[in-house]
């Protein structure tokens, strides 16, 4: 049966590579073209209406215009959908039916990825934004002892968060991480380990521990530990990392994602070169490596072996 007699794809999706250094990447009228035509095919589709707020934006924009259609949206109220989309892929995974290979050729997440770049580009990024997202700055600051301490105190505290709502623009009734000054890295320093004869091990998982692990969940890193030794792994950390580039990312500060790999990826490429296999604990950095970076950087053949040696733990174990 030929696509055009259906109404959506049945084939296996696929995803191209994000050309994000190109021209055409960074045209505005290019983009506005594209968001254009995706939005019209979300309107006539409306699937993902229950996903995010992303999808209820766009079809609210819709309804309220006078034409009731796309091009009655004013085209400068199109990135009130994008910064409702933070990347999460399910629209493009679980719902929609014509990401490539079909003919509409319609990737909604990329496309976001794509008008989020733009506007970081021409600086419509609040501070907070990039506070939060310099996650390796934040933790080291917030994770030194005392600062640590009070701050866990000060973000329980309703004026304080008041006064951080005004600020900074964090919601006074947003869940904020708990920071530890003794961070996973100090405390695996201290740590105990049997080791086994080289040959009984059943591998070697190098962690990479990231940010969140290191210093907001140092406990559920140790335990992964725990587990993977009581399955006879040989387990270190990876020596030094610095943070993944996800939250870069979807901020659309793809140039500070590339450095952060270039700090990565020699490391990581020379555990695996010496059969180690690597795990994250944190889902999102696990996705960055095996997914994102692989298309962010297409032609890189480091990455490319990096992320088949990634694995999230249950994957893994
Ligand atoms: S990728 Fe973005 S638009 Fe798609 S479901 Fe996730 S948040 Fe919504
Ligand atoms: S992303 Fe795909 S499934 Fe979701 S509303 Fe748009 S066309 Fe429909």
């Amino acid at each position: 049966m030929k696509n055009e007699s259906r109404e959506g794809g049945v084939e296996a999706p696929t995803r191209h590579p994000i050309d994000w250094k190109t021209g055409e990447f960074n045209d505005e009228n290019s983009l506005f073209n594209e968001l254009e035509r995706v939005y019209d095919i979300c309107h006539g589709c409306r699937r993902c209406v229950n996903l995010c707020n992303a999808f209820p934006t766009l079809f609210d924009l819709i309804d309220e215009s006078d034409t009731f259609e796309v091009d009655g949206v004013d085209k400068q109220d199109y990135s009130k959908v994008v910064e409702h989309c933070y990347l999460c892929d399910l629209c493009y995974m679980t719902k929609c039916p014509y990401v490539p290979p079909h003919e509409w050729n319609v990737d909604f997440p990329h496309l976001m990825l794509r008008a989020k770049a733009q506007n970081f580009k021409k600086g419509n990024v609040v501070a907070r934004d990039k506070i939060l997202t310099s996650t390796d700055k934040v933790g080291s600051f917030l994770g030194i002892p005392v600062i640590a301490q009070a701050s866990n105190v000060a973000n329980k505290i309703k004026p304080v968060r008041k006064v951080m709502e005004k600020t900074l623009g964090i919601h006074a009734n947003a869940v904020l991480p708990k920071f530890y000054s003794n961070s996973l890295r100090k405390s695996f320093k201290s740590k105990k380990t049997n080791k086994l004869k080289e040959s009984k091990y059943s591998g070697k998982v190098a962690l990479f521990v990231t940010c969140y692990g290191n210093r907001n969940e140092p406990d559920v890193v140790k335990d992964l530990i725990a587990i993977l030794e009581h399955n006879n792994f040989d387990v270190k950390l990876v020596e030094q990392e610095k943070c993944c580039g996800m939250p870069k990312m979807e901020l659309g500060d793809l140039e500070s994602v590339e450095k952060l790999k270039d700090f990565n990826i020699p490391q990581l490429l020379n555990l695996v070169e010496d059969g180690w296999s690597i795990v994250a604990p944190i889902p999102s950095c696990v996705l960055m490596f095996k997914n994102e970076l692989p298309m962010i950087l297409n032609e890189n053949e480091d990455i490319k072996a990096i992320s088949e040696a990634f694995f999230d733990p249950f994957e893994y174990l």
